[in-house]
Order: C-alpha cells, then structure tokens, then sequence
C-alpha cells in the first residue's frame, strides 16, 4: 500500500534515488525491504538510513520499522531540502528559496492532480472551507521550522478528513469546522483578539466597549468548542480572520 510520503512524492513526480556508492560493488540501495519510517515498501530500492536522515532531522520517536536499515525513496524525498528545492523549480512555485529551505519551512497543500501550494492563513482558510476534490495532503507549519509532511495522513474526501498541524493529526468534519470558524470570527468581528477567544480570557475594556450581553452571547457559541474540539480551535485560531480584517472592511464600505 502506498503511503503518504510515496504519495507525496508520486503526484508531486519528484525522483529521488540514493546517490551512487563511493566503494565499487556495493550497492546503492539499502538491503531492506521495509522503511525505518513510513513502514512502506521501499521496493528493493530504499536509500541506506544515514543517507537519507541528516543530523538535524528529530522525528526518531514516529518511525514505524525500528528495524529497517531502509529508508523508501518517498521518505527520503520529503525530508531533502534539494528535493523540495528542485520540485518547486520545476513546477515555477512562488515561493521564496535560499540555500538550506526546505519542506520544513513551510505549510504544504498537495493534490492528486499534482497541485503544489504554500499556502499562507488566508489560503489554509479557504482551503478548509472548499477542500480539494480526491485526495490531498494539507501539513500546516506553524512555526516554519519542523518536518510535517512524514506524519501526515492522505485525505480522501471532503466531508471528514485529516489535517497535519505541526506535529499533530487532527480529523476535521467539514460542517463543525465552518460552524466553529464562523462562531470564531464573529468575536473577532466584535473586536477580540484571536488569542482571547482560543483562551476565553478577555479584555475587560473590549467587553465593556461592546457590551456584555453582546459578548456573552458571541461566547456562550464559541465556549462548547473549547471543550468538545480543542484540537480544531486551534486550526480555526490559526488561519481564521482576525479583528483588523473586518476592522477593514468596515472601514472600506
Ligand atoms: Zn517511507
């Protein structure tokens, strides 16, 4: 069964073959069979584990073949800076590069149809609220600075899919999150800080300059998502539309 990384690596048609061996007569492939880390078929033609992981990478506690000296080359794709650098060549991404970027720099949506985006809040937004059709992986990099795209998992619908958010996997029903969003940003069209609402600890003077029964109104919506769906407020408070958007756009109209 092919997983998500040879996924990954298939429809974003990256190839990435271990290098060459520098001894004659040894193989460039590694002998097993299985992946240290995605636990999928590396097909005979894995890339031996030292190659494939540089010092800097931290996800040891996922791998899900302890045993294996392999590593598939969908893995090996996702974790190289030069493979993502060479994909987003190739399809023309607008995205900046530099030296050392790679996949754990960014927020990543991929599609079966080959679609690469680095998709900022507003697009991880829209993305949620009309997900693509068939499947797609959609690994949000909070913090720009870690691997996601290993431990996510391929959606394969639009109703009720996985989501990778930094380190965790959250399944998100389409219907709650846009209730959940809605219930969200209506507070911050009231002029609370996305944080307070994720918190539920307000501004006294903003409950006062909108006043309370207004407030606990908006609240007592946003108050059971808290509890019931923590992890999906969390992606909601992350790419939802803040108080200066809709400050905006009463200014405009
Ligand atoms: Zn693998």
């Amino acid at each position: 069964m092919e997983t998500t990384t040879q996924f990954v690596a298939r429809v974003l048609g990256i190839v990435h073959e271990p290098p060459l061996p520098k001894k004659k007569n040894s193989s460039r492939y590694a002998s097993g069979k299985t992946c240290w880390m995605c636990g999928g078929d590396t097909c005979g033609k894995g890339w031996p584990r030292s190659a494939a992981l540089s010092g800097g990478f931290t996800g040891h506690d996922f791998a899900l073949a302890m045993d294996s000296d392999a590593i598939c080359q969908g893995c090996a794709a996702v974790l190289s800076g030069k493979a993502w650098q060479g994909m987003v060549a190739q399809k023309g991404t607008d995205v900046k590069v530099w030296g050392g970027a790679g996949w754990n720099n960014y927020s990543h949506l991929i599609a079966e149809d080959g679609t690469y985006i680095v998709p900022k809040r507003k697009d991880i937004r829209r993305i949620l609220l009309d997900p693509p059709y068939g499947k797609w992986v959609l690994a949000i990099n909070s913090s720009g600075q870690k691997h996601t795209v290993f431990r996510a998992q391929v959606a394969a619908s639009q109703t009720h899919f996985p989501v990778q958010f930094d380190e965790m996997t959250v399944w998100i029903h389409a219907d709650r999150f846009r209730q959940c969003l809605a219930d969200f940003e209506a507070l911050c069209d009231l002029g609370f800080s996305k944080d307070s609402i994720l918190s539920g600890e307000y501004h006294h003077a903003q409950m006062l300059k909108v006043g309370i029964k207004e407030w606990r109104e908006a609240e007592q919506k946003i108050a059971p998502w808290r509890t019931s769906d923590p992890d999906m407020i969390t992606i909601v408070h992350f790419c939802a539309l803040g108080p200066s958007h809709f400050e905006e756009t009463r200014k405009e109209s």
